[in-house]
């Protein structure tokens, strides 16, 4: 039997939950279809922003997501090691500036896979229908409605849904957005890493004080404890030097993480491995028609910063109460066009300030990264100037730079002195900075065209990486 809804929302991980709870506490119907058979079970989303905590506090979940975390977040912070067992060590500082002065929810350490589901719970609490083990296989537009196919993966059985908008949050191999055709821009892969999930009997402290993340300079990568037993180790790995996904086997990981705590006999259980790419790049358009384009599936950006998945809670955020007004009457249509003027900016601003450091005017990589994150930032920033004459954060006299390792917890920081500051008027342009250590006030569109082409997903729930970058077929 046909199904018939107001939106069909593609993709129920962070992004889609997080739009169907949106939706559904409003009392706009919804349907979320799901590949996976349940939220996931890796993590990589953890930083919730203090704007993304406003949000998930107006719909009720903050003392939930609170909870979450049992690490003392006022102590908590971010140190640099050899290696666990070393006697040396030096604080970076904490994950997250204290902004009680700027709002009433302050930001949140929880992990996807205690978050997803306590966003599902609500979603479907407010009566969203969450499909999963469910696909999208195909989808059509005419004037008034989507119909679309999705099918139940341990039937196969192919079910016919009318919308009357679909939402793509299927993640930054998006089929949605690839079968409306839209192309995206910016740097693409910047570099290759690998999470391990393990657990071990560790100390989460050091000199008394608990630990977010360390980064262990013997195995140059990122240790995160959790409160559970569990741990989270991060490396990146290097295809031109012949390294690959498939090399890091459970024996290989052990081998790392015992480096990496420096302890050679350590009991580990590793529980997860999976590898993703930091990349960069921003769909040319987040609305299609009926269709909308939210979270990764409309931008993808490296980790540093902890932008990413906050960006698409805020898409989410803007999106919802638009298609509410419209779906009542209470708003024309036209008032969905303002969901891409307002969100396809700040995200090209976002991936610029995720790859570039704009107090110092310099991207957060070294080398040929650096290279392509600057041309970047000049691409979106060169449009910067109030005056008319072409804008930038070079002029001034000095700054303070930090140039950033990647890592996606906290990520290594090295402070540098440099001579030259960002005009103060373009401070002051920094809106969006809200909640984050460092401010931007780059503004327009990025349109280096060298797109993200190698769409590795990463899948958080079960089996492999997998490839995507087809078509959906219809
Ligand atoms: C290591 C790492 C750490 C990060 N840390 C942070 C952080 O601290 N803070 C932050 O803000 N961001 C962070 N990010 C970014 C953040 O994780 C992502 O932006 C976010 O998870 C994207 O969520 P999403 O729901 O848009 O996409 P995804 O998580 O990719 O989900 C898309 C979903 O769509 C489903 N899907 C795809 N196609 C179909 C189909 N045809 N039918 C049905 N379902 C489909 C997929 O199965 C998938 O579950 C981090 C990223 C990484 C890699």
């Amino acid at each position: 039997m046909d199904i018939r809804t107001s939106v069909l929302v593609v993709g129920g991980s962070l992004n889609g939950l997080t739009t169907a709870l949106l939706l559904a506490r409003r009392g706009v119907s919804c349907l979320v279809v799901e590949r996976h058979h349940g939220t996931a079970i890796q993590y990589k989303f953890r930083g919730i922003s203090p704007r993304s905590m406003e949000i998930y506090r107006a719909a009720g979940l903050e003392a939930e997501i609170r909870a979450c975390d049992r690490i003392d977040e006022r102590a908590a912070a971010v140190a640099r090691m050899a290696n666990l067992a070393a006697t040396e060590v030096s604080w970076q500082g904490v994950p997250w500036a204290d902004t009680s002065h700027l709002g009433p929810a302050a930001a949140a350490t929880c992990d996807q896979d205690r978050l997803e589901p306590i966003l599902r719970a609500h979603a479907e609490r407010h009566g969203a229908d969450v499909r999963f083990g469910t696909e999208l296989v195909a989808f059509r537009q005419t004037g008034d409605e989507v119909i679309a196919q999705v099918r139940d993966r341990p039937t196969a059985a192919i079910t016919t849904v009318h919308a009357r908008y679909l939402i793509g949050a299927d993640g930054t191999a998006s089929g949605v957005r690839e079968a409306l055709g839209i192309g995206r821009h910016g740097p693409g892969v910047l570099q290759h890493w690998l999470n391990v999930i393990f657990a071990a009997d560790l100390p989460t402290a050091v000199d008394g004080r608990p630990l977010r993340s360390v980064f262990v300079t013997d195995i140059n990568g990122t240790l995160v404890p959790r409160d559970d037993g569990r741990w989270l180790m991060a490396v990146q790995f290097a295809p031109e030097r012949g390294e690959r996904a498939e090399d890091f086997t459970a024996d290989r990981c052990r081998d790392l993480i015992r480096r990496g705590t420096g302890r050679s006999d350590l009991a580990i259980d590793v529980i997860d491995v999976r590898p993703w790419d930091a990349a960069a790049a921003v769909a040319d358009r987040f609305q299609d028609g009926r269709v909308f384009l939210v979270g990764d599936s409309a931008h993808v950006m490296p980790p540093t910063g902890g932008f990413g998945g906050n960006t698409g809670i805020q898409d989410a955020a803007n999106l919802a109460w638009k298609l509410d007004a419209v779906i009542t009457g209470a708003a024309g249509p036209g008032l969905l066009a303002t969901y891409d003027a307002e969100r396809r900016p700040v995200a090209d601003r976002t991936v610029a300030q995720a790859v570039t450091d704009p107090l110092a005017g310099d991207a957060r990589f070294d080398g040929e990264l650096g290279t392509r994150a600057r041309k970047c930032d000049r691409a979106v920033r060169g449009r910067v100037s109030r005056d008319g004459k072409p804008g930038g954060f070079g002029a001034g006299t000095s700054a303070r730079r930090t140039r950033y390792r990647l890592t996606h917890v906290g990520f290594e920081a090295r402070e540098e002195h440099v001579e030259r500051a960002p005009p103060l008027a373009l401070l002051r342009q920094s809106r969006f900075a809200v909640g984050h250590r460092r401010r931007g006030a780059v503004r327009e569109q990025c349109d280096d065209a060298q797109n993200g082409d190698r769409d590795q997903h990463f899948d958080q729930r079960e089996g492999t990486n997998v490839l995507h970058g087809r078509a959906l077929p219809m």
